[in-house]
């Protein structure tokens, strides 16, 4: 997902997300409704893109609640997809099922961190990256790259370094020895000027919309980080963080 979460701010709703990752409620109110959805003028669910999934959780209206099942982003607009119909008009409390979206905020922020430090590694190109696994080919990573990267990466967990979010112009991006970064970038319309980047500690920075823990002692350290040999010098690097079981792909 690094950098394909290319949710573009192209909305006519104010994605608090993008400001605030760690917003689990807000007012908002419906500006549109239809059959079980509704558009808010603002919303904290981050919409499913890229291969992180859709926030889910609650609306609520005097005491009632209205279950958010899916959220997405449908052209220029943010669709919240409902059990029940509200009218438009109405003013909602949106509450996000926190402790789904806080594991993907961890999950996705170890994956830049990684990416990172497998960049500094000279690992070769990525060519695929999830919640469980980094594809990089070709590549030579070795048991003792594994080694080197986990201590790191521990290190780092423990330093509680900051993760800061800025805008920079596209222009000023240097992306040249990195194709699938310009794939990206050529996917992104011509009239978004400024990418929002992202930057763990001093070591991995790229452009993404996706969700971030604020440093990095909250993406917690390495259950498990190992390396699968596939055909073509393909490496397959998969990772496990602490408190985290089953780890979404
Ligand atoms: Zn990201």
């Amino acid at each position: 997902m690094i950098p394909n979460t290319i949710v573009i701010d192209m909305t006519n709703t104010e994605l608090l997300y993008l400001k605030d990752s760690y917003m689990k409620e807000f007012d908002a109110e419906v500006v549109r409704s239809g059959p079980r959805y509704v558009i808010l003028d603002k919303t904290a669910f981050y919409p499913e893109g890229g291969g992180q999934p859709s926030d889910t959780g609650i609306l609520l209206h005097k005491d009632e609640d209205y279950k958010v099942i899916k959220v997405m982003q449908r052209g220029d607009q943010i669709f919240h997809y409902l059990n029940e119909d509200i009218p438009e008009g109405t003013i909602v409390h949106g509450k996000i099922k926190w402790d789904k979206r806080f594991t993907y905020m961890r999950l996705h922020s170890g994956e830049h961190l990684l990416t990172g430090l497998f960049e500094e590694e000279g690992a070769g190109p990525k060519v695929f990256s999830s919640f469980s696994q980094l594809d990089f080919k070709p590549s030579n990573i070795g048991d003792s790259t594994i080694k080197s990267v986990e201590k790191k990466f521990n290190k780092i967990i423990d330093e509680n370094l900051p993760v800061e979010i800025f805008y920079q112009n596209r222009n000023a991006l240097d992306v040249e020895d990195d194709e699938r970064k310009q794939e990206f970038l050529e996917k992104i319309p011509e009239s978004v000027k400024e990418l929002r980047m992202v930057k763990v500690g001093s070591h991995a920075l790229t452009f993404c919309m996706g969700t971030h823990v604020k440093s990095t002692g909250d993406i917690g350290k390495l259950e498990e980080l190992r390396v699968e040999t596939k055909k073509k010098k393909r490496k397959i690097v998969y990772f496990r963080l602490q408190g985290i079981k089953d780890s979404p792909a």
